[in-house]
């Protein structure tokens, strides 16, 4: 099956994979930069054969400009686009603003435009966050307690987001099949030097720019994964996906565990890859001026494992090998030149 589909966000990692995808399975794929003067060009030549099954258009989250025509003659919405910074802003609302109001605008055009199926890229972060530390597993049924203190702003943007979303297709648009899928951590080959938020500490840790590892953790899900995902909950019959959460994760590992893989398959290429563990004390001391480390200070410890079994058994979704994962993450920020060794 393959209709139009617009795609929000070509430009990011995520939305890459899942234009990848799409176009590979026959789609007609729209898709929304910020700039095209600045993107296009890059984006045509991720995909040279593209054609006209692929178009770009102008589209900011902050601006109504720019989203009919990109909505128009679409049947299907994947919304991706969404800011992803590597440490913490100095105003929150810097992350929610864009987050909320775009999830809404994207909502609104693709209504007035007629689609009916909307899938959302939320997050983990709107489900694992805010638990006491004794919580460690998690799934589709559990939710960001923005209440709790150490929650952050990006988690706080997306557990915002993806809750107006949800408010918002009950009150305006029930009819609409929409549902979120939820990545965890999202590791993988990367296309070129725009780096993900999620990519950049196994970047450091190639690059010895991280010494020593501290003892946080993730569920680590593949890129590859994540767009399947997505294209299976844009193929899927509109009943399967309405109103549903897909957590979107493989499995969890300790920051040790992925610079252990490193060291154990990577060679010399991984000499830099740190061995000893940060202790605690000096990572929240980092983290009183250090906006990047204050992001994970809050983790410390804490195992979150976050299951992805609900899209394996509704939709059939599978996961690659964790250790593939991380190595392929390396060996492409490699290939790509944006870790010299
Ligand atoms: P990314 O590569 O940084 O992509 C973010 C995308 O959002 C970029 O295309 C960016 O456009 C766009 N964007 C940000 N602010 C915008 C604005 N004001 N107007 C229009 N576009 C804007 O990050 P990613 O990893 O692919 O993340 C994509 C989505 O997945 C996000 O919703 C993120 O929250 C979610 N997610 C990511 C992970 C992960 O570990 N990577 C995990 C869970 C969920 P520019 O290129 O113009 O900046």
């Amino acid at each position: 099956m393959a209709g139009t589909v617009l795609v929000t966000g070509g430009t990011g990692y995520i939305a890459g994979e899942v234009i990848d995808q799409l176009l590979d399975k026959g789609w007609c794929v729209r898709t929304t930069v910020r700039s095209k003067a600045k993107s296009e060009a890059r984006l045509r030549g991720r995909w040279p054969g593209a054609g006209d099954q692929l178009y770009v258009f102008e589209a900011d989250l902050m601006s109504d400009a720019g989203w009919d025509l990109a909505n128009e003659g679409c049947t299907h919405v994947a919304h991706v686009a969404s800011p992803f910074p590597v440490g913490v802003p100095r105003d929150e609302n810097e992350l929610i603003v864009p987050a909320r109001e775009g999830t809404l605008r994207a909502l609104r055009f693709a209504q007035a435009a007629g689609v009916q199926h909307f899938v959302q890229t939320s997050s983990s972060a709107a489900i694992a966050y805010g638990h006491p530390a004794s919580k460690t597993a998690f799934d589709e049924a559990d939710w960001t307690n923005l209440s709790a203190p150490e929650v952050q702003p990006y988690v706080k943007s997306k557990t915002i987001a993806e809750r107006a979303a949800r408010d918002w297709v009950a009150e305006n648009a029930p009819e609409m099949a929409f549902c979120s899928v939820n990545p965890v951590a999202v590791l993988g080959p990367v296309v070129n030097d725009d780096l993900s938020a999620s990519i950049e500490f196994v970047r450091r840790f190639l690059t010895g720019e991280i010494p020593a590892i501290p003892r946080v953790g993730f569920t680590v899900v593949d890129v590859r994964d994540v767009a399947s995902l997505h294209v299976l909950a844009l193929e899927a019959p509109a009943d399967k996906i309405r109103d549903e959460r897909f957590a979107c994760a493989a499995e969890f590992m300790w920051m040790e565990d992925i610079a252990q893989v490193l060291r154990q398959h990577m060679g010399e290429d991984a000499r830099k890859v740190p061995s000893r563990r940060m202790p605690t004390l000096v990572l929240k001391l980092t983290a009183l001026f250090s906006r990047d480390i204050r992001q994970i200070a809050g983790e410390v410890g804490k195992r979150k494992v976050v299951s992805g079994q609900h899209a394996k058994d509704l939709l059939g979704w599978t996961t690659l090998p964790v250790e593939q994962t991380v190595l392929d993450t390396a060996r492409s920020l490699i290939a790509q030149g944006v870790v010299r060794l």
